[in-house]
Order: C-alpha cells, then sequence, then structure tokens
C-alpha cells in the first residue's frame, strides 16, 4: 500500500506541496500550513486491523516501529525510509494513574500521561523525531541544508540538539538570555548546538528565526513547522491504545506556542474520522496566568455567548512566570488552536503562579515529581473540578509535558520559600547531628511532629 502526505493551507486555500519541500506559510494568504494524509489509503485497513498493528509494534525492537511515534508512521510521515529515521525511542510513556492526588482533589480517575519521561525530558522529542527524519530524508535525496534552527523557551532546543546530534546535522538553537533553566541551556550545550543567547524574550527569538529561516538552506524547526505536529499528535492515539482502545473525557495540556493542543486535537479528531474512537475528548488548553492571550480571547467570546473566533485574539507581552517555556505572547499557532479547541468542544483555563506552584507540589507528595507547566495544568484541573466542570467521576488524562529535573530552581526556590508568595506544602532539610544517639532521637521526635 502506498502511504502518502502533503502540506496543505490549514485556512483552506488552494495547493498542495510535498513533505520535502522548505515552505512553512501559505503562500496565498501567508497562514500556517498542515500536513494531510491521503485517508482512502489508510481506509484500506479497517479500524480493528489498525488497532491491532498498533498494538503489535508498541515498544518493540523492529525499526522503527517500537517508537511511539513510529510506530504509528502511516499516520504521521510515510515519505521517510526506515534507514534515514532518527529515533531516541521517544514515545510509550508511562500513563500514570494518580491515584492519591486525583482523590485528594475529588476525581476517581485522574491519569498523568508521563511524556516528559523522555530522552530529553520533555515530549518535545515526539515531534522532533519527525522533523529530523524528515530533513534527514531531504539530505540524502540530495537537498542542500546547512543546518536546522529553532527559538526555543528551552525544551525545543534541547529536542534538536538531541536529534541532529544523533543524526549528525548541525543545529542553530535561539535562546532568549536568562529565561530558561540551567539544565534547559546546558543540554543544546552538551550537543554541540551552535547556542545563541539573545538578548529579547521568546517572541524575539522568534522573529529572528523566521527572518533567519528565509534563507532555505537553514531549515526551520519551530512547531510553524507542521511536521513536529505530526509527532507530538502521537499523543492521542497513545492515550486510547493504553485505555484498551477507549476515549477518555477530558484531556488537559498546558499551552504556550499552542502547537500541542492543535496537534493533540488532531490526532482524536483523526481516530475518529477512521472509526477507532467513537468520540473525542473535551481538550483544555492551560495557560499561565501570565502569558494567557488565548485564555483572554475565550473569556471574551464565552461572556457573549458564542464561539471563540481569531477576532477574539489579542497578542500581548508575556509577564515572567514560573512555566518559563509557555511565557509566549504572540503564540504562532493560535488558529489552528482555535479551529481544534472547538472541534472537541474544548476549553481555555489559566493559573496564578501560586496556584501552580501550590498544586505542583502538592501532586509531588503524591508520588508526581511535576515541572511548572504540568503544574499550570494541575492547577486549572483543581479549578474546573471545584467549578463542578470536570465531574468526580469523568476520566481524566493530564499531560506532564516536561520532567521535573529540568527544573530544579524551580523546586528549591518552592520549599524553601523563595518564590514571592507562600508554598503551602513546603519540605525542607532538617539538621541532624552525627552522633548516633543523638542522632536518632533528633530523628525520632522528627517524626514525631510530622504525625
Ligand atoms: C513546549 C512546551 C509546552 C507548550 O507547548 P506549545 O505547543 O508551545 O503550546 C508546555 N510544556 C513544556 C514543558 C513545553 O516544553
Ligand atoms: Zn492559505
Amino acid at each position: 500500500m502506498d502511504y502518502a502526505a502533503w502540506f496543505q493551507c490549514a485556512a483552506g486555500c488552494e495547493g498542495r506541496w510535498p513533505l520535502s519541500e522548505v515552505i512553512y506559510r501559505c503562500p496565498h494568504c501567508e497562514g500556517l500550513l498542515e500536513v494531510e494524509h491521503d485517508k482512502s489509503a489508510w481506509r484500506q485497513r479497517s479500524p480493528m486491523a489498525w488497532a491491532r498493528l498498533f498494538d503489535q509494534r508498541w515498544r518493540r525492537t523492529s525499526w522503527p516501529y517500537g517508537s511511539g511515534v513510529w510506530g504509528k508512521k502511516e499516520w504521521v510521515q510515510p515519505h521517510v525510509e526506515d534507514d534515514n529515521v532518527v529515533s531516541l525511542y521517544e514515545g510509550g510513556s508511562n500513563l500514570f494513574w494518580a491515584e492519591r492526588y486525583g482523590k485528594q482533589i475529588g476525581l476517581d480517575e485522574l491519569w498523568v500521561k508521563q511524556c516528559g519521561t523522555s530522552h530529553t525530558g520533555s515530549f518535545k522529542d515526539l515531534g522532533m523525531t519527525v522533523l529530523v527524519s524528515t530533513v534527514k530524508q531531504m539530505i540524502a535525496d540530495g537537498a542542500s541544508i546547512r543546518a536546522v534552527a529553532c527559538a526555543s523557551t528551552g525544551d525545543t532546543s534541547a529536542a534538536l540538539a538531541a536529534y541532529g546530534a544523533a543524526a549528525g546535522i548541525p543545529v542553530v538553537v535561539l535562546l532568549p538570555a536568562n529565561k530558561i533553566s540551567a539544565a534547559q541551556l546546558v543540554q543544546p550545550m552538551a550537543n554541540g548546538a551552535l547556542v545563541c543567547s539573545l538578548d529579547t524574550d521568546f517572541d524575539g527569538c522568534m522573529r529572528v528565526v523566521q527572518a533567519l529561516t528565509r534563507d532555505k538552506e537553514i531549515y526551520l524547526a519551530n512547531s510553524m513547522n507542521s511536521l513536529r505536529v505530526e509527532g507530538q499528535k502521537t499523543i492521542a492515539p497513545e492515550i486510547v491504545q493504553q485505555f484498551d482502545w477507549e476515549v477518555p473525557d477530558w484531556v488537559l495540556v498546558p499551552g504556550g506556542n499552542l502547537g500541542n493542543v492543535s496537534a493533540i486535537a488532531k490526532g482524536f479528531i483523526e481516530l475518529r474520522d477512521m472509526g477507532l474512537i467513537s468520540k473525542v475528548p473535551r481538550v483544555v488548553c492551560c495557560q499561565a496566568e501570565r502569558a494567557n492571550p488565548l485564555f483572554e480571547a475565550y473569556t471574551k467570546a464565552k461572556a457573549e455567548g458564542r464561539p471563540m473566533t481569531m477576532q477574539d485574539f489579542q497578542p500581548k507581552a508575556a509577564q515572567p512566570t514560573l512555566a518559563s517555556a509557555i511565557q509566549i505572547g504572540a503564540p504562532v499557532s493560535t488558529p489552528k488552536a482555535i479551529k481544534a479547541l472547538a472541534a472537541c468542544n474544548g476549553v481555555v483555563a489559566q493559573a496564578s503562579e501560586e496556584a501552580l506552584a501550590n498544586a505542583a507540589a502538592r501532586a509531588d507528595l503524591c508520588g508526581l515529581f511535576t515541572c511548572p507547566h504540568t503544574g499550570v495544568a494541575l492547577a486549572c484541573l483543581e479549578d474546573l473540578v471545584g467549578q463542578g466542570e470536570i465531574r468526580r467521576g469523568d476520566r481524566v488524562v493530564l499531560i506532564s509535558t516536561a520532567h521535573g529535573l529540568k527544573f530544579t530552581e524551580f523546586k528549591t526556590g518552592y520549599h524553601e520559600n523563595r518564590l514571592g508568595f507562600e508554598s503551602a506544602h513546603r519540605n525542607v532539610p532538617i539538621e541532624i547531628p552525627g552522633d548516633p544517639a543523638a542522632a536518632i532521637g533528633a530523628i525520632k521526635s522528627a517524626l514525631d511532629t510530622r504525625g
């Protein structure tokens, strides 16, 4: 069977472009492109047969299908030869039943999809494997590409640098100076990327990288490039697969540039259109209150009792937030996100700094180790449960987007009560003498005071 996919205008203009073409925007309307697949080829296989095939490949060793992304290769990027796939065995992440935390906040079935437990510690690996593999294929086919470049709030650059290094393709990363964590900065340094620290914010870096990649020999790796979306969307089939092909009621994900909320909705919609599931979950895009342009558009439309449109949206300067990876005021994928949320009866929510930090700490106390962005989603979840929008018996999946270990400054700042508000769940080391008898006495009295 021949599978085919191409770029087309997400707003519906005429035209198709091959996935190997260096093109990021629609030449007619300047809008974003999306990847469309030949669904008639997909339909040659029954829904049951697809489910069986995906299950057979799940986390096995046969190259490259053991990757959660490449196990869905026909639905993701069929035009990369297996030898040109650059995979670090991304995807297939744990779907963790957060039973204790869920019950504390009033939910029987809260599941956390641990997408941050991945090669570079964030879910950006899912999209980057598709993009870098496509570039490797293009180079193999004779394209002249000198480097792949991205602007980043930290995690995209780490993923691009790792996949680029694995493939031997030069990488340029543009980072806002002093706005990313030490762990995020050290990753592209270690992977040998050309690391550029710019005296601007993420939105400023995005402007520079768009200008830089007008040179077609420098390929753009931001999620404006819809190849990334094809990898990120595999979160959707993974979730239903992990529920034995059942659909949850809700999926919550933190949103910054809004590529991921669009991707996850696309994943569910394709599964529904292909008959693998019968409904799509309601998707919640969770923003930091300090970088909330989509939330503002959503509340404006909601107050007027109508669906959100692009006219409601106003970009703004993002304020510093602990959730640094989503500190974005002019998200590139806004039109896609608005369309995607409309298609799955979506919701936009927001969380304050204090709420996101306390929610993350509360979840950690139940065995998680969450990054601040996941904290945003947790705080929004607590709100939606409190408002009765999400109900006790609903099956809820929350996407954990990065590993907490990438954000140790956030964690230590929280527990040392240095974040500018009262850390409700702090836990600091106690000093214990070295003498065994004195130590035992001190430990036992500390246990007693904890109760
Ligand atoms: C990129 C990122 C997000 C947000 O994804 P967008 O597609 O930019 O909305 C959330 N959390 C983390 C950790 C990220 O790296
Ligand atoms: Zn167009």
